[in-house]
């Protein structure tokens, strides 16, 4: 059954509405007429069984007929710290990492970033729609959010409110997720919610990893051979959700 994401303001009682580009997708595209049902997603994780009643070339109407209780989102919550890449490969890293369940992306200005910010993060836009069409096709129950960037040391900050830290670091060694997971003593059950933060293409100053360290992160390798840093994110997101997550298949 097809998905459709309209801000829960658009649903008043038992009635809701899309408007906007999914007017036209929903009787153009996918053929939808009145009388057919779709779920309505409120944009804040809650879900809903909707009978369409009117399309016009605006808007379409519709019944709320009953809440849905289908939740695909995983037990934790990961929130991916990416070292600034260059060119459009944010764009890649929204996408896949949607997908993956990923519930924010922080672009991270950490020292080796090669781009120097003036004014506003003007993808932010269309990194925020990017994420909308792959939750969309990933049927995610909510849409993860992109954010402004943020300096070193504010991602540092924030990532101390997390339950656990993962840096995957290309100098590393030995020290991999698996052993993180095997040998040392954390309580997998408490763990809601994760951060990684993976360096940019330059990859990141030993200083950095230091700090990340001291401040309890754990400096883990993804093995011998250097990925690209929209790929490392891509593997470490997997593997902590394969461990942790629901890619596992356990909730
Ligand atoms: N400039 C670095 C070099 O040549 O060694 C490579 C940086 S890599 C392209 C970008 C980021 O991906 C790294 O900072 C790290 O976060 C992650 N990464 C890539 N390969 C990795 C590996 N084998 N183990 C751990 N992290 C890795």
């Amino acid at each position: 059954m097809h998905k459709f994401f309209t801000p829960k303001e658009n649903i008043i009682d038992n009635q809701g509405k899309i408007l906007g580009d999914d007017v036209k997708h929903l009787y153009k595209v996918l053929r939808l007429n009145e009388g057919d049902q779709i779920v309505l997603n409120n944009c804040e994780g809650q879900e809903f069984l909707a009978t369409i009643k009117e399309i016009t070339k605006q808007e379409v109407i519709l019944n709320i007929e009953e809440k849905l209780e289908i939740n695909n989102e995983s037990s934790i919550k990961i929130y991916l710290y990416q070292g600034l890449p260059k060119a459009q490969k944010m764009d890649l890293i929204v996408q896949k990492g949607t997908e993956l369940g990923i519930a924010e992306f922080i672009p991270t200005l950490t020292d080796r970033v090669d781009i120097k910010l003036k004014g506003d993060f003007k993808k932010l836009d269309r990194l925020n729609r990017i994420a909308l069409e792959a939750a969309k096709q990933s049927k995610r129950s909510i849409i993860p959010k992109v954010l402004e960037p943020v300096d070193f040391d504010t991602a540092l900050n924030n990532l101390k409110n997390l339950d656990l830290v993962i840096v995957p670091y290309e100098n590393a060694e030995n020290f991999g997720i698996k052993t993180l997971f095997n040998n040392e003593n954390i309580d997998i059950s408490s763990i809601k919610t994760v951060g990684i933060l993976v360096g940019p293409e330059g990859g990141f100053e030993l200083e950095e990893i230091n700090k990340l360290r001291e401040n309890g992160a754990y400096i883990v390798t993804l093995g011998s051979r250097i990925l690209r840093t929209e790929t490392a994110g891509f593997v470490a997101t997997s593997l902590v959700q394969y461990e942790l997550g629901d890619l596992g298949g356990s909730k």
